[in-house]
């Protein structure tokens, strides 16, 4: 479904990516980076004649019809012995049982058939090093398209992909591009392991209502809220990051008192506490097991606090023996 356009019917419309401002100074860069053929770009890569690279024309009806003649680019370059530039390339990777479509910014077949995802943003790289947080994020976004990559090459004679991928970055907040090779091994088993793992998309389906539906056309708000609500979901702060539904699951986490509003962390160090009402009569020492470490936790913190505060702690049972 359009997560964006459902977004919007239920009433909380997701405010995701960058500003009109950082998206029209990443556009820029990247034409900047790519004009002429990707002279600039393949010079990074240490292309001795960019102009001598060829760049394939891409274009394709719809996402299945691009990702088959990137497919066929992709052979062809690999054979032609010539640098070749792919430009914006579709790929296609089975996700949960069903085929994901990836746009890497550029992809780079070598003379010798090895293959290269190049990664093109606008964050600054400063005396050749970049924001760790950033870079590990491009890296991640990069290794997917890797993964996607080698189900192409598996099929492609004498093609092989590249485990580093190339980050093309402004050069110290000029509008000069420079480029660092980002090795994406760790990322790339992480995300196969995690892709694995994942439940196909008819097993999830075919545990929910058959008559249930999305259809922004003919359903109404309060029917597409109820179909959200019948999806079993865990909200975490992340996800104001991630998903366009974010806003809409904040609200229902925080309605229900859950407490994954609070963050994966707080999540992980309540156990089996699941709601804030639970959390705080625990720590009042109305309910809970005290042998639970989380609910003795919750119980010392409470008494800590009161204590700070110089108030009475919330309950005497809840003190250590000795404890004045
Ligand atoms: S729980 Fe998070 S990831 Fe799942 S639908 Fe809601 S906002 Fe999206």
């Amino acid at each position: 479904m359009d997560k964006a356009a459902l977004a919007r019917a239920l009433g909380s419309p997701a405010v995701l990516g960058q500003s009109q401002f950082a998206f029209m100074r990443g556009n820029a860069f990247e034409a900047r980076v790519k004009a002429e053929g990707g002279a600039a770009l393949l010079e990074l890569l240490g292309v001795a004649d960019p102009q001598a690279a060829l760049v394939p024309d891409l274009a394709a009806a719809g996402p299945e019809g691009r990702a088959a003649r990137t497919a066929l680019a992709l052979r062809e370059a690999t054979g032609a012995g010539a640098w070749t530039l792919l430009d914006h390339p579709m790929l296609a990777l089975e996700v949960a049982g069903s085929p994901a479509y990836l746009e890497p910014d550029a992809v780079v077949v070598h003379p010798d058939g090895r293959w290269t995802v190049v990664e093109i943003k606008s964050f600054p790289m400063v005396d050749g090093s970049a924001d760790p947080s950033k870079v590990g994020a491009a890296a991640r976004q990069a290794a997917v398209y890797v993964l996607a990559l080698e189900h192409v090459a598996a099929v492609t004679k004498d093609a092989s992909v590249d485990h580093s991928v190339l980050l093309v970055c402004p050069k110290d907040f000029s509008n000069l591009p420079t480029a660092s090779a980002v090795d994406v091994r760790k990322q790339l088993s992480v995300t196969r392991r995690q892709l694995a793992r994942l439940t196909r998309v008819e097993e999830i389906a075919s545990a929910l209502p058959a008559e249930l539906s999305f259809d922004m056309e003919s359903r109404s708000p309060g029917d597409l809220a109820s179909a959200v609500e019948s999806v079993p979901s865990a909200y975490a702060p992340e996800c104001l990051s991630a998903c366009e539904l974010a806003f809409h699951c904040r609200e229902r986490a925080r309605s229900a008192g859950a407490v994954e509003a609070l963050g994966r962390a707080v999540r992980g160090e309540l156990g089996g506490l699941s709601a804030v009402a639970e959390v705080l009569s625990a720590a009042r020492g109305e309910s809970g097991d005290p042998d639970d470490p989380a609910v003795a936790a919750l119980r010392r913190a409470a008494r800590l606090r009161a204590e700070a505060l110089g108030a009475k702690a919330p309950d005497a049972a809840v003190r250590r023996p000795g404890c004045r």
